[in-house]
């Protein structure tokens, strides 16, 4: 329930950075300040982490884009008109539409984008470009879980229960999800469960394990295979649950089968007794969650590890059970709302396919179109990248809240790429480090001064509110669309620029659909409802839906999927030329690409620059110096890190958070290999080398 109404200088909002989505207060103006308090919301209890504590900071960014640049003669970004620059972008996207097909021209969107705007961005990608080149940044974060919960249960939302339901748990099982320093305020409601942590470091929730497994990178799935193979031979799988609910459980257990504990034990490096304890710990406790993160997914076999995870909570008849299920962490801060709304390249709202005439027809009738004039499937959004210049099919990328360059895999190959292009557009509210290659940038508002509404890792549509208006020379993204969409001859009313009226419309659009939010309404969500979506509007105040699946999973007989997985390992193993596993990740003081937590001086503070974990006998073989610096080099380019050793770390392992700008980029030495069903790349195993370099 919301508790007292916010005054005129007051905004009741929610943080601008991760999935978890903690409720805030704001209060004061530019000129005064902004102070955040944290308010009564049962997710974060009066608790914020140091991101969500800092956030006002971003608004006063001193090198906030206040003008939209255009690329001059002379190779420089240089302030423009609005005018100017919409003329610009149009009258090239126009040519080269024209010279190319509407397929010449791609869109990158970003799963921090509001409903409202993720709605409008692929609502204008498929009818004002007529491309089908659209996809997203989401689909580097959970496209795996996302895929094989729509395989398992036909229907994917994050966590199909409320957070504050994992208070009440006797186990829980992360699989590579280090929520203490990602999502602290998630903490609280993980207090009294033991938690069995599956990571190869030991991270801060690794430390608050009661027991922690540390698989060899890349070796997740064989781990999963064993837990269920030891959950059935020891006779702890739930039959009537199987029986009753499921199918394909025959198959997926012959796989598991032939993953005995000591075989395991030989793939992964968790001793076979852990394994056994682990089972028996989730087991023995009817209350119990198995929840995949970032650590179990991002890998080219990421949508057969999450279905392992997934195989062995319903084998335990976890998921569809009162106070009990599987669930994914989504990480980005509209990363479940991004996945919903049309901005993936192989989807329309409503979370349907792009493929399924009843959807098309449906979303053509309410955007006014004929149903054959939609195009169809696009690029994933690492073939999208990959396709960048002219020799390659895409001649213009138009980028929203997206900063590749830096979060992408392979990530020298991207800048390439970009480079490659006639026209690169980037809207952002900073000089991103994407931003900073662009052809043009167009200058956007940041989250205290927009409303619109963001769905969070639980499903629940959030309100998020204004404060400030922005800044003068500063448009809202669903404007930037009209008025490009207007310049390509679209009738300026298709495209609404009040969220409110976007979200009406998103709503029309979504009705019937897995993700359907006809029957949330600003006016519902201002009165402080907890709307969970699917909330159709079926039945005057539907009451949403906060856990699914309890009367059936989504699937036409109601029944869940096993899936029939294998281990094949990751994409690269080590070899003599790169010896040791480097694995990607998160640290608490910043927020993916760092475009915008770089900037908040406490938070740069906390974590200034790109940094290595190391094993000291491991740092002692490739003579680095803790606080030295290392290059991290693998078969696609190198990174240059401090070195910071840890004797907790596998010898095997090194870890390098993802946030950092430059040479400090990990994804220079990232993978691209993908996952086939995701289009997931393999951010968390690389082959490397390290070697010490002078400061
Ligand atoms: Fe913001 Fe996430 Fe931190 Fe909450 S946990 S304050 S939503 S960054």
């Amino acid at each position: 329930s919301e508790p007292r109404r916010p005054g005129p200088e007051e905004a009741r909002t929610h943080c601008p950075y991760c999935a978890l989505q903690c409720a805030t207060r704001l209060s004061g103006d530019r000129e005064a300040g902004v102070t955040v308090e944290p308010a009564d919301f049962p997710v974060n209890r009066g608790k914020l982490c140091q991101k969500g504590w800092t956030a006002p900071e971003l608004l006063g960014v001193p090198d906030r884009l206040t003008s939209p640049l255009v690329r001059g003669s002379d190779g420089r970004l240089a302030p423009a008109s609005w005018e100017t620059a919409l003329d610009t972008v149009a009258g090239r996207l126009r040519r080269i539409r024209e010279r190319h097909g509407p397929d010449a021209v791609g869109v990158f969107g970003g799963g921090g984008l509001t409903n409202e705007k993720a709605y409008l961005l692929g609502k204008f990608a498929r009818l004002a470009l007529g491309t089908s080149q659209i996809d997203y940044n989401g689909r580097f974060c959970m496209s795996s879980a996302a895929a094989a919960g729509n395989d398992a249960f036909g229907l994917d939302r994050g966590l199909p229960f409320p957070v504050t339901d994992l208070g009440d748990a006797g186990t829980v099982l992360l699989a590579g999800a280090n929520v203490a320093e990602t999502m602290p305020p998630l903490m609280q409601h993980l207090d009294r469960p033991r938690l069995i942590v599956v990571d190869p470091r030991r991270s801060a929730t690794a430390r608050r394990a009661a027991l922690h497994l540390r698989p060899a990178p890349g070796t997740d799935l064989a781990l999963a295979l064993g837990l269920l193979h030891i959950a059935v031979t020891e006779g702890l799988a739930d039959t009537g649950y199987i029986e009753r609910r499921t199918r394909g459980y025959e198959e997926a257990v012959g796989r598991a089968m032939g993953w005995w504990p000591e075989r395991v034990e030989a793939v992964t490096g968790v001793p076979a007794s852990d394994q056994r304890t682990a089972v028996r710990m989730l087991a023995e406790h009817p209350r119990t969650y198995v929840l995949t993160g970032r650590g179990a997914e991002q890998h080219s076999q990421g949508t057969a590890t999450a279905a392992a995870f997934i195989n062995l909570a319903l084998a335990l008849g976890l998921p569809g059970t009162t106070g009990a299920g599987y669930g994914c962490l989504t990480g980005q801060g509209n990363g479940q709302g991004g996945r919903e709304h049309g901005q993936k390249s192989d989807q329309l709202p409503g979370y349907r396919s792009i493929t399924d005439p009843a959807a098309r027809a449906q979303v053509a009738g309410v955007w006014g179109v004929r149903p054959e004039t939609l195009p169809g499937p696009g690029r994933t959004a690492w073939e999208l990248l990959d396709a960048l210049g002219g020799d390659r099919g895409i001649r213009a990328l138009l980028v929203f809240a997206s900063n590749p360059v830096v979060s992408a895999p392979h990530s020298a190959r991207v800048a390439d790429r970009l480079a490659a292009l006639d026209l690169l557009v980037v809207a952002d509210f900073v000089p991103s480090d994407t931003a900073r290659t662009a052809d043009v940038v167009l200058p956007v508002a940041q989250w205290a001064e927009e409303e619109g509404t963001m769905t969070s890792l639980e499903g629940r549509v959030l309100r998020r509110r204004a404060l400030l208006t922005p800044p003068p020379g500063v448009r809202d993204d669903l404007r930037v669309l009209r008025d490009l969409a207007v310049r390509l001859g679209e009738p300026a009313s298709r495209y609404p620029t009040e969220p409110r009226a976007v979200f009406e419309e998103l709503r029309a659009a979504s009705r019937g659909g897995r993700a359907d939010y006809s029957g949330i309404s600003y006016e519902r969500l201002d009165a402080g409802e907890a709307l969970h979506w699917p909330c159709p509007d079926t039945a005057p105040d539907h009451p949403g839906t906060p856990r699914l699946f309890l009367d059936r999973f989504a699937h036409p007989d109601g029944r869940a999927r096993f899936a029939a997985v294998d281990h094949r390992g990751p994409a690269e193993t080590t070899s003599e030329e790169y010896p040791v596993y480097a694995t990607t990740g998160r640290v608490l003081a910043h927020y993916q690409s760092g475009a915008q937590t770089r900037r908040v001086a406490e938070l740069a503070e906390a974590a200034p620059e790109a940094y290595v974990e190391v094993h000291p006998d491991t740092a002692a073989r490739c003579r680095l110096t803790d606080r030295g610096l290392a290059r991290v080099s693998s078969a696609r380019g190198a990174m240059t890190a401090r070195v910071r050793l840890d004797p907790t770390l596998r010898p095997d392992t090194v870890f390098v958070p993802f946030h950092f700008a430059r040479d400090g980029r990990a994804n220079l030495f990232t993978h691209p290999a993908l996952d086939p069903r995701s289009g997931m790349p393999e951010f968390k195993v690389s082959a490397v080398r390290l070697d010490p370099l002078a400061e």
